[in-house]
């Protein structure tokens, strides 16, 4: 993938703020991410928004549901309201066990711990691993949150290019050899292996244990972040990175786009010795995890064929990929290409020389259509000819309808 290079755009700190000489130097690394800033314009209901990345919840079985949640209440609703162990209930890191073993992961489920959503397990092995200024690699473009958590510790980051097979080797190892001449130290690669937020696109299977090996070679940990990995359209899986290096690779994971976002409960699956630590990250950032959404979970995954139901989700998405790509393919002008996602929720656009999409936003807006700018997913200013577009959410009406207006304001840009 190709990019221009804009001006990077500094931190927004202002002079109203009377508590400005009291903010810790890493809050300066904080700032409000592009995406949520345009969360208020693009939820008005005659724009559509391809912007967000809300998981589509409508296929949830509700009434059982609320069955189950009385039941928990009344069979065991002393200890389900109650503070838990910052680790996370057994039943539950027995069950996503299970749920790992279908990307090829054996793990212990002491070696688990459970999460308010993988967006903490991010914070968390960042807070375990980086001091300011050692360098994170990760791909070019990279999901937003994460680069949030990262910027939050004064990480810096390095890009790696992707193309349509995921991460490039090539570009990993060069990357490592010129972060080694910096001095400074390469924490960890963080990477998305499966259905990439933003970018949409798979790493091949051909490309793991080579990924695998140079960061063993290299003495820099993986953190892989996998919280689409069973929305494969097809239902296809792929080998988690984890399966192939158990001891250099600490794995993500998240309930928030199989079952319910809202509940906020994810994992994290460490290297055995790592584990202790993260129990006490944990402990010292909520205590524990909410122990009655944990049983929830738990429940749920116990009494309702879960499979049954990811499966429903992935129909929905896929009907929505479809909608967006023939879309795609009959509105957009010359000049635009777009990634082919197998799974997940998200096609990455580039547009042509001379469009900005940063810039092109608000007169989008105007024109009732929302999209995410591509300078929200890189840390260097990078991304101003790409936009994500997310399918997960509208309909495939809303988003035919999205795209013809997408493409118009292209049309007029590419005039100017
Ligand atoms: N990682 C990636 C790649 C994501 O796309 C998201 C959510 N959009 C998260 C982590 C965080 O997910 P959650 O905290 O809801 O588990």
């Amino acid at each position: 993938m190709t990019e221009n290079r804009p001006v990077k755009p500094q931190a927004g700190r202002h002079n109203l703020d009377p508590h400005l000489d009291r903010y810790a130097a890493r809050t300066a690394g904080m700032t409000a991410s592009e995406i949520r800033a345009l969360f208020a314009v693009a939820s008005r209901p005659e724009v559509v928004s391809l912007a967000g990345g809300m998981p589509n919840l409508a296929a949830l079985p509700l009434d059982t549901l609320s069955a189950q949640v009385a039941e928990i209440i009344v069979d065991e609703g002393l200890v389900a309201l109650q503070y838990g162990s910052a680790h996370g209930i057994p039943t539950l890191r027995d069950q996503i066990c299970e749920i790992m073993a279908l990307e090829g992961i054996k793990a212990h489920p002491d070696d688990v711990v459970v999460t308010v959503g993988s967006q903490m397990g991010l914070d968390m092995v960042t807070r375990l691993f980086c001091d300011p200024g050692d360098i994170v690699i990760a791909e070019g473009p990279s999901y937003v949150g994460a680069l949030g958590s990262f910027a939050a510790y004064q990480a810096k980051v390095v890009h790696v290019a992707m193309d349509d097979q995921g991460l490039v080797p090539d570009g990993l190892r060069e990357a490592l050899r010129q972060a080694e001449k910096t001095g400074r130290r390469v924490k960890f690669l963080y990477t998305i292996p499966n259905f990439h937020n933003p970018a949409g696109v798979t790493l091949a299977v051909e490309r793991r244990a080579e990924i695998v090996e140079i960061c063993r070679e290299h003495g820099v940990l993986i953190v892989e972040d996998n919280p689409y990995g069973l929305l494969g359209f097809d239902g296809q899986t792929y080998p988690a990175l984890r399966s192939i290096d158990p001891e250099n690779v600490v794995y993500l994971g998240s309930f928030s786009k199989t079952f319910a976002s809202g509940l906020r409960v994810g994992w994290v699956l460490a290297p055995h010795a790592v584990r202790e630590k993260l129990v006490l990250a944990a402990e010292s950032a909520t205590l524990c995890p909410p122990t009655f959404n944990q049983m929830i979970v738990s429940r749920y995954l116990a009494t309702h064929d879960w499979k049954g139901q990811i499966k429903k989700f992935r129909e929905n998405y896929r009907e929505r990929r479809d909608a967006m790509i023939s879309a795609l393919n009959q509105y957009l002008p010359p000049g635009c290409s777009w990634t082919m996602p197998e799974g997940g929720f998200y096609v990455w656009v580039t547009v042509p020389e001379g469009v900005d999409t940063k810039a092109m936003l608000p007169r989008a807006v105007t024109a009732r259509v929302a999209y995410a700018s591509g300078t929200g997913f890189y840390a260097d200013g990078y991304g101003s000819r790409q936009m994500r577009l997310s399918y997960c959410y509208p309909t495939p009406e809303r988003i035919r309808e999205g795209v013809r207006r997408l493409a118009a304001v292209l049309e007029s840009e590419m005039d100017l």
